[in-house]
């Protein structure tokens, strides 16, 4: 297995600081709740909202993901669900990778039916190219080709997460 960088930290951390700018000032005043997905976006959620200048609440959500291996199962199961009460609250879902949409619009349907002000979706990643589902994504940090990826919060086989970039996993 062969590691190439395909996102640097550099890069990763001015995206941020431009998202960030985006997100404080389209939700002022309305203090969201920040949702990150588990355990994907976890790096991605904290050095997010350090960088937002303004009150939030943070809270996770952990979904089954891809299992163990590297295929999506297509089934998809709330393993640890929103214990804050998001019923008329401006919702933020902070994802890792948006692939086949699948996921995202799962955990969409999931949370709007507990009616929130409003439900949008942040991504770190976007890979369009493998869209199976539509998902409407507000902030994408960087759209990426097909290629599997790591690092940065991003697993494979619970390996990887701790690498300061992103990066593309070749065998
Ligand atoms: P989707 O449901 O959109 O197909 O997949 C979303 C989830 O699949 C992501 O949150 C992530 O956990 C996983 N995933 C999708 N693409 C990749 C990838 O390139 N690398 C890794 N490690 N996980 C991925």
């Amino acid at each position: 297995m062969k590691l190439s960088i395909l996102i640097t930290r550099e890069q990763i951390n001015a995206r941020i600081d431009q998202l960030a700018t985006q997100i404080a000032e389209d939700y002022r005043d309305r203090r969201p709740l920040i949702l990150g997905t588990l355990k994907g976006s976890f790096i991605f959620t904290s050095d997010l909202v350090r960088k937002l200048d303004m009150p939030v609440e943070i809270d996770f959500v952990r979904l089954s993901s891809y299992g163990s291996g590297a295929e999506t199962s297509g089934k998809i199961e709330v393993v640890q669900d929103v214990r804050t009460i998001i019923e008329d609250r401006h919702v933020l879902v902070i994802e890792d990778i948006v692939d086949t949409g699948l996921t995202a619009r799962f955990l969409l349907d999931h949370l709007s039916s507990r009616q929130p002000s409003s439900l949008s979706l942040c991504t770190l990643l976007d890979k369009p190219s493998r869209r199976t589902v539509e998902v409407p994504i507000a902030y994408v940090g960087f759209t990426v080709p097909n290629k599997f990826v790591v690092g940065y919060g991003i697993d494979f086989d619970e390996k990887f997460r701790n690498l300061p970039d992103v990066c593309a996993l070749e065998d």
